[in-house]
């Protein structure tokens, strides 16, 4: 390698070792966090509670209901006014007849056509403990337990005739975007200091740590959104070429078509580029969909603008949120929806000022 080539490796390496070294002296570490993340409180006093706070709707555990395991849990929800709402099933811990990964799948649809209420359910993989001890959750999987509760919310709130258009049967440009929203109601105050207590002591998650999270949110955004979009831009690039057209260097094609977008930078490629593309190429279903995920976070960032610019945790605007959004799935187009609920058509800056790039 010569010399000067090197050198340039040499700094770089130097600099990204030296930034997640500092990164991980200044952030309280996973293992520091996770006493304060006790799965079952984290359920009832955080996922719940918000929703609650938001909706109005209460839980219920049916211990009288067998699930497909025994490590599955089955809650009734009903509305305020304490008729049933649906079924919500939890599936939280990893076993090895499981895939990996987490999701949200409805097994019976909510539809008025045929009068049917949602059964939903979560699942997660998350490491089961010794029997006695609790289950001390990471951040991650802190995040991915009110990430795929918003899934459910989708499901749960739908309020539709028809099954095919029932809660999160929406365009996969969209149905994200609920989930993401309900995201943030982890550290927003009023239920951060309901469930984040250490297990032992019951302490609350001290304020500098909450602080020092919010701090540490930018790091590395401007690396991570200029590779997803890069795989974003070169997704649609082969999606928008024409039949008979395919070209004998797909390599060469990739870089022409990065040049064109605007996206090259030596030290960024793209997250995933076309010889091991498989959210297009191997049937995964995201052939010119893989810009998703960035759209929904679009409508996403919106939506915590417009909670926080009107009051955020408050049953009005849970409300509203479901009645124009949640309740309508895909029986009124989902754009549509957003904008009554916005008041107008999503704007960019929401998310570049989320993302520090504004
Ligand atoms: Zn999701």
């Amino acid at each position: 390698m010569p010399k000067a080539i090197r050198a340039v490796v040499l700094r770089i390496v130097v600099f990204y070792v030296g930034s997640v070294l500092l990164l991980a002296m200044l952030l309280p570490s996973d293992q520091a966090l996770r006493p304060y993340f006790e799965l079952d409180r984290t359920i009832a006093d955080g996922v719940f509670h918000a929703a609650t706070e938001l909706y109005g709707i209460t839980f219920h555990e049916r211990n009288d209901l067998k699930g497909y395991h025994p490590d599955v849990r089955i809650w009734e929800v009903r509305n305020k006014d304490g008729t049933g709402l649906g079924l919500f099933l939890g599936d939280y811990y990893a076993r090895e007849s499981k895939r990996g990964g987490a999701w949200m799948n409805s097994l019976v649809d909510q539809s008025a056509l045929l009068g049917t209420k949602p059964v939903v359910i979560n699942t997660l993989n998350i490491s089961k403990p010794p029997a006695g001890e609790p289950t001390l959750l990471t951040l991650d999987e802190l995040r991915t337990l009110f990430h795929e509760f918003g899934h459910a919310l989708h499901g749960l709130f739908s309020n539709v005739t028809y099954p095919r258009f029932s809660g999160t049967s929406v365009p996969r440009d969209f149905v994200e975007y609920p989930s993401q929203v309900n995201e943030m109601w982890i550290t927003w105050p009023e239920v951060l200091s309901n469930y984040a207590r250490h297990h032992v002591t019951g302490e609350p998650l001290p304020q500098d740590v909450v602080d020092r999270l919010e701090e540490s949110r930018l790091w590395g955004e401007g690396f991570a959104t200029t590779e997803y979009l890069g795989a974003a831009l070169l997704d649609l690039a082969w999606h928008v070429l024409e039949p008979g057209r395919v070209p004998d260097d797909a390599l060469e094609f990739e870089a022409k078509a990065l040049a064109a977008a605007g996206i090259t930078h030596p030290l960024i490629p793209p997250r995933y580029r076309t010889g091991y593309f498989q959210h297009i190429f191997a049937g995964a279903g995201y052939a010119a969909g893989y810009y998703s995920y960035i759209w929904s976070e679009v409508l996403d960032a919106e939506t915590v603008d417009w909670f926080k610019e009107n009051g955020g945790l408050t049953r009005a605007n849970g409300e509203r949120f479901r009645q124009e959004l949640l309740s309508r799935g895909n029986s009124r187009d989902p754009l549509e929806s957003f904008r009554i609920l916005r008041g107008r058509d999503a704007r960019l800056e929401p998310l570049l000022k989320r993302r520090g790039l504004e």
